[in-house]
């Protein structure tokens, strides 16, 4: 009797702990790249950078083949990831400045709560690795935005370049620059700890904490924000990179992030953490085109960072999560800015209640229960709305042009294309299509006036200075 009764508890600890398990809220890992171009991985078409952790990555998990950064350069679509809304709505997008500089005073706004404090609710251990660019001075770093800790370079690696030191030649596909020509600080923490940080370096060095990070937390709900530096100009690698690719030395440099996303989720793998774990790989903004063959490729996508082209924003995003993400391929539409409400659904928390919010949740998608509720997205550009798409259509009301970069082209008459059938965005066709042009024109008017509405008064006094 004694012994039924003990195998009877046996069993009833071990459903509980089998119970427990189940319910633990899943770890979340954001690997997010700089500037890297929709035509840049093995997987979504590069026929000479090879990538094939990436593409195994992809294999298991979502391949998301219409997948917008929150905006066309970094500072604002960081804003946009962390915080589920579009970022002129925190004053992070903005025509007095297109990203935060080393002299900039301004930051995220405290008021805005970011995923890291969101996940909070469940005590998830949280670590910023990498690129921040949402304000460098201590009151503005990651731990004051909900991370535990912070390792990375604060802001663009390209800032604080040493006056008189040699001029970047981009005209040399395999030109490596001298990383002392960049007098850009490494954090750990709010304490600077080295400068110029030395970036031959630097992505072994962010995989080598993200990984130290995982470790340590095995136990444990986490969430890593590992956003690398590279490939935003100026280029560098490690050693045993340095020459490899064929396409040159940014092709040396996404070969080095492959390695770096192998080594993430091989240690998920090896610690068994694969199956309660979601990893993201995205891009902030599309290629800098400006810097010929050391910018990427946007593949079939016109135009690249900066702008609102598809090129500018559509990015090569990958969900990740064997066991429950399931693999595929996925043409819906999606957002970074939808990683908010994404991952409060999957670890069962609020996300704020009490401001307008821009995500969607895409867990029935990658769960694949059903389809990506989200079937429009706003194109804004230095806190100016410039394009809607709906469905297929994209209406354009105004551009900055690579060509013209810094400058925008106030379009005489709206344009419009359909990027399912023209994914160049090549071929206008407003003539011939007046009513969805206006019912577009229509969504384009309310969204700019529910953005306006959304920006207090003192906040809009302090737009991204
Ligand atoms: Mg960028």
């Amino acid at each position: 009797m004694k012994r039924v009764t003990a195998l009877f508890l046996l069993s009833v600890f071990f459903t509980v702990v089998q119970v427990r398990a189940d319910q633990d809220p899943p770890n979340f890992v954001v690997i997010f790249c700089d500037d890297l171009g929709y035509g840049d991985l093995g997987s979504f078409g590069h026929p000479t950078i090879r990538t094939p952790h990436l593409d195994r990555m992809a294999e298991e998990g979502q391949k998301w083949t219409q997948f917008y950064s929150a905006d066309p350069v970094c500072t604002p679509s960081r804003a946009g990831l962390l915080t589920g809304r579009y970022p002129v709505r925190n004053g992070m997008s903005s025509v007095a400045r297109v990203v935060l500089f080393p002299n900039s005073s301004g930051g995220l706004p405290q008021e805005e709560v970011t995923i890291a404090e969101m996940l909070k609710q469940k005590n998830y251990a949280t670590a910023a690795v990498g690129k921040w660019h949402l304000g460098h001075l201590p009151r503005h770093l990651p731990m004051t935005q909900g991370f535990d800790s912070y390792y990375g370079i604060p802001y663009s690696n390209d800032m604080d370049k040493v006056s008189g030191s040699a001029r970047y030649l981009s005209s040399d596909p395999d030109f490596y620059p001298d990383t002392t020509n960049y007098n850009v600080p490494l954090l750990e923490g709010d304490r600077e700890i080295e400068r110029p940080a030395d970036q031959n370096t630097i992505t072994r060095r962010f995989t080598e904490k993200a990984v130290a990070f995982i470790k340590a937390n095995r136990d444990r709900p986490f969430f890593l924000y590992l956003a690398h530096s590279m490939p935003h100009i100026p280029l560098f690698t490690g050693e045993k990179f340095r020459g490899k690719s064929i396409r040159g030395v940014y092709g040396d440099v996404i070969e080095e992030i492959d390695w770096s996303v192998g080594q993430v989720l091989d240690s998920l793998r090896e610690l068994q953490l694969d199956k309660k774990t979601v990893a993201v790989f995205s891009s902030d903004n599309g290629p800098w085109l400006a810097f010929k063959t050391h910018g990427g490729s946007a593949g079939p996508l016109r135009a690249g960072k900066g702008t609102n082209f598809e090129g500018g924003q559509r990015v090569p995003t990958i969900f990740w999560g064997p066991g429950h993400i399931k693999p595929g391929v996925v043409d819906g539409m999606g957002s970074a800015i939808d990683l908010m409400s994404t991952f409060a659904s999957l670890a069962k928390v609020q996300t704020p209640e009490d401001r307008k919010m821009d995500s969607y949740d895409l867990s029935p998608a990658l769960l694949g229960t059903g389809k990506s509720p989200r079937h429009e997205f706003f194109y804004w550009n230095r806190g100016v709305l410039h394009a809607v798409r709906s469905g297929p259509w994209k209406l354009h009301m105004q551009q900055r042009h690579f060509i013209n970069y810094g400058r925008v082209v106030h379009l005489d008459k709206p344009e419009l294309y359909n990027v399912e059938k023209d994914i160049s965005e090549a071929y206008d066709v407003a003539d011939t299509h007046p009513d969805i042009v206006a019912r577009l024109l229509e969504k384009f008017r309310k969204h700019e006036l529910d953005a306006e509405d959304s920006l207090p008064d003192q906040l809009a006094a302090r737009i991204a200075k």
